[in-house]
């Protein structure tokens, strides 16, 4: 529990757990007794997970964890904003995790909504829900030029618009803290951006920073 993993070795762990999730062969570690005892006093999560609230990507479950390994954040279409930076700072900062999983998924409706408010008949959303969806249209926005550019329609492709609002999301998270940026400058922060598919269960990383097989730049 005192153990200080390199950001390699933190997603080497995710890896290994989401893999015995997609095989249908989960552990479920860390969730007895004894680890409930023995975390009472402090915790030491191995990553913080940024993800998207979609009741079928539960983060526990989904990387075959249990109590304490995970410090978790999620919102509709996983979109940043001051809680989520703050969350994040503190793991980073105060909890000392090496790792970042930023995830999205197929299939999501904060990524649909976003798709659906480019047409002009597009349903009035309620503020609230309006505010967490924009900051992906510029995403649809751009996937809908590039098929129309290659003579595809004007119907963006969803996985496509996902991709690029992760890509973004990770983008604004490094240009948002200073501190999370420095952290993976420095080798101590890695920052894992992943498509979650929801029927094989696995977690398909698309961007690795900070990561040795992968170095801050990509
Ligand atoms: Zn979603």
């Amino acid at each position: 529990m005192t153990q200080t993993l390199t950001p390699d070795q933190a997603w080497e762990r995710m890896k290994e757990g989401n893999e015995r999730f997609v095989a249908g062969a989960p552990r479920h570690p860390h969730q007895d007794v004894e680890r409930r005892h023995e975390l009472a006093a402090a915790q030491r999560p191995i990553a913080a997970l940024f993800g998207c609230s979609d009741s079928r990507l539960a983060a526990e479950i989904i990387f075959d964890m249990g109590l304490g390994d995970l410090f978790v954040v999620r919102n509709a279409g996983q979109v940043t904003g001051e809680s989520i930076m703050g969350t994040l700072e503190y793991a980073v900062d105060v909890l000392e995790v090496p790792l970042i999983v930023v995830l999205g998924h197929d299939e999501c409706g904060a990524v649909r909504a976003a798709i659906d408010s480019l047409q002009s008949d597009a349903p009035l959303l309620a503020p609230a829900i309006w505010r967490q969806v924009s900051p992906i249209v510029p995403a649809a926005r751009r996937v809908r030029q590039e098929q129309l550019d290659a003579g595809e329609g004007d119907e963006p492709n969803a996985w496509r618009v996902g991709q690029l609002h992760l890509r973004d999301t990770i983008t604004a998270i490094l240009h948002s803290s200073e501190m999370i940026s420095d952290a993976v400058a420095s080798g101590k922060l890695g920052i894992v951006g992943a498509n979650y598919r929801l029927a094989e269960g696995a977690a398909v990383p698309d961007v690795k920073l900070g990561l040795a097989e992968n170095p801050a730049g990509e």
